[in-house]
């Protein structure tokens, strides 16, 4: 029996459009998350890390295991921090204390994010977390790589693998990303942290 599920998806396939395509959707969630779910199931059939939860695979194996489980759980981060776009969107209340206490203004904040992200070479996800003494940071992580890694705990990351854009912005990779801010579900960020 398969260990690991495919997540449901908080959202009908087309609520993210413009900014995120049901075409996009359709391979990204339904294709590229979905082989990320049954390789790691195969992976892990008959051995201990059945057992375990993807935080600890990802902290505690190596090679394909932990790749798999990495992209599992940064792809079920990803897809559960969206909403249907909306105007001027922001955060509000702990979170944005936060943001601001740590980067002096929102603006300074998605400037840095949005740089982290078009300057990451190759694939990888950049990523917002906080550290142990609650402090935010924003990190570059290659191929599968998660901030738990680090003893970070991640709050909310953009996709630069090109699979994650490419149907829709082909290699405007920074124009992707600056359209993402307008379907951040910030309530879902801030129970991260
Ligand atoms: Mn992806």
């Amino acid at each position: 029996m398969a260990k690991f599920e495919l997540m449901a998806l908080p959202y009908a396939q087309d609520a993210l459009e413009p900014v995120i395509s049901s075409a996009t959707i359709g391979f990204h969630y339904g294709k590229h998350l979905l082989t990320y779910v049954n390789n790691l199931n195969a992976l892990v059939e008959g051995t201990p890390w059945a057992e375990k939860t993807l935080e600890d695979i990802v902290r505690d194996s190596e090679g394909g295991m932990r790749n798999n489980a990495g992209q599992i759980l940064n792809h079920e981060m990803y897809f559960e921090q969206f909403k249907s776009p909306t105007e001027n969107n922001a955060p509000t209340g702990k979170i944005a204390d936060a943001i601001t206490k740590s980067f002096g203004s929102f603006e300074a904040f998605q400037k840095e994010f949005n740089q982290k992200g078009a300057t990451l070479f190759g694939s990888g996800w950049v990523w917002l977390s906080a550290d142990k003494d609650g402090k935010l940071i924003i990190t570059q992580e290659t191929n599968a790589a998660n901030p738990i890694q680090k003893g970070l705990t991640p709050l909310l990351t953009f996709d630069v693998w090109e699979h994650a854009y490419y149907l829709d912005y082909q290699n405007r990779r920074a124009d992707h990303l600056a359209a993402l801010w307008n379907i951040i579900d910030w309530q879902v960020v801030e129970k991260r942290l």
